[in-house]
């Protein structure tokens, strides 16, 4: 079993845990066993991946950023990353609407079932409205605001406040560049240790993985809402799942133009991390993971990944972007709306905004599609409609999510010739 390749062993630990879970929920007490006696193991391998990605993000930035030794080189690299991490968010939108306006998806479903939907998940709707009032009643500049500390350990105590920990990560790491090389050394070999540390502890974590992963998705399925709302919505996740899909393909495409790297090495090469973003639903959670695959695996420099992975898993969100479009345009669509040239285009804007906004955790997206909706006029409501399947769709969408990062590190890292030859 020990010799067994990580994803595989995964992804049997995902099955098994599929599989434990429709023979429990053939028996009257099984999904409350499950959730006494499986799921807290879940949690607990969720919250140990989120225990280390704070030290994580400290302890390979500032390494990353000094190990850099000029602070032009950091200026291209950043320049280079949120550039190209904009353009695969805009093909993203761009690519859910396309597919939303031509299978239209919404046109199907009746008024009936339309209004029984948004009876029956008005409270989860409610709270996912009041979520998001609250981040929209900020002023325009404060999530630039929000992004600088006040006070590091603050900011280091919360998983939410990511950004600001990649603030000051990038800040002390400049401040390690910019005095003399043997001044700096204590704390950088400092920082250089800590970092292989939380390496080791990734690893150990990893032996943990395919029993985590059971007992998450035992979980999901235990717990999970009846068949019948999944099939009146499937066209609406075909579209997001192909959407998905196609942008996988992009990945692809763009990996292969920049680095000739082929598909088959890319794909296996990333394929734990994509495994643990089904998993999980986070992003933020699987962070250490996708840093070893990209490196190990795919031969990053840790110099670039320890970059472009912490800011992409936070700002990056090609699958969350796709799946809001798609979201948009089918309520609209459901509720009889007509979306003309220039709402589509406001909802490419806004759509792109509000998955930079989205936190790296499960539902996020949720929340920012809210204001999606407001933005282009669309009932709140019919956040309703989509509730039953949000949870497979985001699985889905973080698995999207850290491959777009990862095919993005791979191209900086290629960009700033810090991929290492096959
Ligand atoms: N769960 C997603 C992530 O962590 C965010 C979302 O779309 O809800 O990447």
């Amino acid at each position: 079993m020990s010799k067994m390749k990580l994803h595989w062993r995964i992804l049997i630990g995902m099955v098994s845990g599929v599989l434990f879970a429709i023979a429990m929920i053939q028996f009257d007490g099984g999904p409350k066993v499950v959730s006494d006696w499986i799921k807290p193991f879940g949690n607990i391998f969720i919250n140990v991946l989120k225990l280390i990605a704070v030290p994580l993000i400290l302890a390979s930035l500032i390494k990353g950023v000094s190990d850099l030794k000029d602070i032009s080189k950091l200026s291209k690299m950043g320049g280079r990353t949120i550039g190209i991490y904009i353009v695969t968010t805009v093909i993203a939108v761009s690519i859910g609407l396309t597919i939303v306006n031509f299978v239209k998806p919404g046109a199907s479903i009746s008024q009936e079932t339309r209004n029984e939907m948004v009876e029956n998940y008005k409270a989860d709707t409610d709270s996912k409205i009041q979520q998001a009032k609250r981040q929209k009643e900020d002023g325009p500049l404060q999530a630039l605001e929000d992004l600088v500390p006040s006070n590091i350990f603050n900011a280091a105590s919360s998983n939410g406040n990511m950004l600001q920990v990649i603030f000051f990560a990038i800040f002390f790491g400049i401040g390690l560049i910019l005095i003399p090389e043997k001044t700096a050394a204590p704390v950088k070999n400092f920082f250089d240790s800590f970092n292989e540390v939380i390496l080791k502890l990734i690893d150990l974590i990893m032996l943990a993985a395919p029993y985590g992963v059971f007992a998450l998705l035992a979980a999901l399925i235990a717990e999970s809402p009846s068949l019948d709302l999944f099939k009146a919505l499937a066209w609406y996740s075909f579209c997001v799942v192909i959407g998905l899909l196609l942008m996988i393909g992009v990945y692809i495409l763009f990996v292969w133009i920049f680095t000739k790297r082929s598909p088959s090495f890319f794909i296996s090469g990333i394929s734990p991390a994509q495994l643990l973003a089904f998993s999980t639903s986070s992003s933020a959670a699987t962070l250490p993971v996708t840093m070893e695959c990209v490196e190990d695996n795919l031969g990053v420099e840790e110099e670039v990944s320890s970059f472009v992975l912490p800011i992409g898993a936070t700002i990056n969100m090609d699958g969350t972007s796709l799946y809001q479009a798609i979201a948009a345009v089918f309520i609209a669509q459901a509720f009889g709306m007509n979306l003309d040239l220039a709402a589509q285009l406001g909802i490419i804007a806004t759509a792109t905004l509000a998955s930079i906004g989205s936190a790296a955790v499960p539902g996020a997206g949720m929340v920012m599609l809210v204001i999606v909706l407001n933005q282009a006029g669309i009932p709140e409501a019919g956040l309703a409609l989509i509730f039953a399947v949000d949870r497979p769709l985001d699985m889905c969408r973080t698995v999207v999510n850290v491959t777009g990062d990862s095919a993005v590190a791979m191209i900086v890292g290629k960009l700033m010739n810090k991929l290492k030859k096959s």
